[in-house]
């Protein structure tokens, strides 16, 4: 729905002239009329001049949540994420007085299965978010696990550091090690990440014909996503597969989110959703969060990437393993300039269109950010990092969003999402863990 707000003769605050209403109409149904025209029609754009004192005072006072930086898979080989880095899109110069909250990715890629490393894996990861980002910079950072940490911290003027598991194999089967990443404050998980585990099926490999796949979630992955309502941890949908998706909506007793997607009626990536899956999530009280990588944003350059651009992903890797950093700068600045000639990236406008469209099909109280910064080699230029979202917040109010509109996306609505799975989580506080195991229970030993 929108919340562009009706000026009308029945709005005391209105300082323009009133718009016309039927003889005999009551101020309510002449109100509930005009209401019902802007939201068919959502936002219209603005005709009075966007100021920046104006895009500066919402940028502030949002609390900006962004619920997807890949950072920590540098933080965690020894990249300073206090110093300013010319190549990346996370550093600390950059998010100061901007960024309100970070859910810190726990990412723990397919490769950790093999070995039986992924629980290894998940608690390097923790770790480095808790001694290289909170405990090095405790000026900055603060550690936060519920909606009302991250809103003390933004009246603190600190960052409220937070974290997500991307992958649900790092639970390696177990729902005590899902218990244990809640103890150490994970609040969402990713259900899957590009690969299907034993529980859940991936969009990475859905059309995979040698991979074994569950038709959504098994009996046991059902248990993991109510084991996360009762613990009150986010179940998060973004890289799973449409199956797995309509599942987990249908298992979950909480609202559930997808913390760095985007539309599919705008970029047939299947990594974001149709705007069926966006409906029905909000209609269930989740939240899209709109991802910055620019094929998720726009057809042209998902389109083009394979034969433009080949696989970037290696060249990144060996370009990130360099050890001396200003070599790592100028390798990473060489590829960038490469792929921008061959693929020009996506645009401010083009993010903007994500919003918009999520707006209109999920409801304003239902889409937020969720950058996907550091995890995807291309976002648009002029929107690369944090202290950029001025430029969001101009655009958006240029488009007919109001403050109040802005602040939901930013994170308002994340916030009321959070503070749901919380509220689920209270409710369900009498009830047993659950004890349910993917295979035959293990024999009780000594
Ligand atoms: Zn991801």
């Amino acid at each position: 729905m929108s919340t562009l707000r009706a000026r009308s003769a029945c709005d005391p605050a209105s300082e323009r002239p009133p718009l016309p209403t039927p003889r005999h109409t009551s101020c309510a149904a002449a109100l509930a009329l005009t209401l019902l025209a802007l939201s068919a029609t959502a936002q219209q754009p603005r005709t009075k001049p966007v100021t920046q004192a104006e895009v500066d005072k919402i940028t502030r006072d949002a609390i900006l949540i962004d619920t997807h930086d890949d950072v920590t898979s540098k933080t965690v080989t020894g990249y300073d994420i206090a110093k300013p880095n010319k190549t990346g899109m996370t550093d600390l110069p950059r998010m100061k007085g901007y960024l309100g909250a970070e859910f810190f990715a726990v990412y723990v890629g397919a490769n950790y299965v093999e070995g039986n490393h992924s629980a290894n894996r998940a608690l390097e990861m923790i770790d480095t978010v808790k001694t290289d980002i909170i405990a090095a910079h405790p000026n900055d950072f603060v550690f936060a696990t519920t909606a009302a940490d991250v809103e003390r911290a933004h009246k603190d003027h600190k960052i409220a550091a937070l974290m997500g598991i991307e992958g649900g194999h790092a639970i390696e089967d177990s729902l005590r090690l899902l218990r244990d990443y809640y103890a150490l404050g994970v609040r969402y998980m990713t259900l899957t990440h590009f690969n299907t585990n034993n529980w859940a099926d991936s969009q990475g490999d859905i059309d995979d014909p040698k991979i074994t796949h569950h038709n959504g979630l098994t009996p046991f992955g059902k248990q993991v996503v109510l084991e996360m309502n009762r613990l009150g941890m986010m179940v998060d949908i973004s890289h799973t597969a449409d199956p797995t998706f309509w599942a987990a909506l249908e298992t979950s007793t909480a609202p559930i989110i997808a913390s760095h997607s985007g539309c599919r009626a705008i970029s047939s990536y299947t990594r974001n959703m149709t705007d069926e899956m966006i409906k029905a999530l909000a209609a269930k009280g989740g939240v899209v969060q709109i991802n910055f990588g620019c094929d998720f944003l726009s057809q042209r350059y998902f389109d083009n990437e394979k034969t433009a651009l080949g696989d970037m992903r290696p060249k990144y890797m060996a370009a990130m393993k360099l050890a001396d950093p200003d070599a790592r700068d100028a390798a990473m600045a060489a590829l960038k300039a490469d792929s921008y000639a061959k693929l020009p990236p996506a645009t401010l406008a083009e993010v903007v269109a994500q919003i918009d469209h999520a707006v209109k099909i999920g409801g304003i109280d239902h889409v937020g950010i969720g950058t996907d910064f550091d995890g995807v080699g291309c976002v648009p230029p002029e929107l690369d990092s944090y202290n950029k979202f001025p430029a969001l917040t101009r655009a958006l109010l240029e488009k007919g969003y109001t403050a109040t509109d802005i602040k939901k996306i930013y994170g308002g609505n994340i916030l009321r999402v959070m503070r749901a799975v919380e509220q689920r989580a209270a409710e369900l506080k009498n009830t047993p863990a659950i004890e349910a195991t993917i295979g035959p229970k293990p024999a009780a030993t000594e």
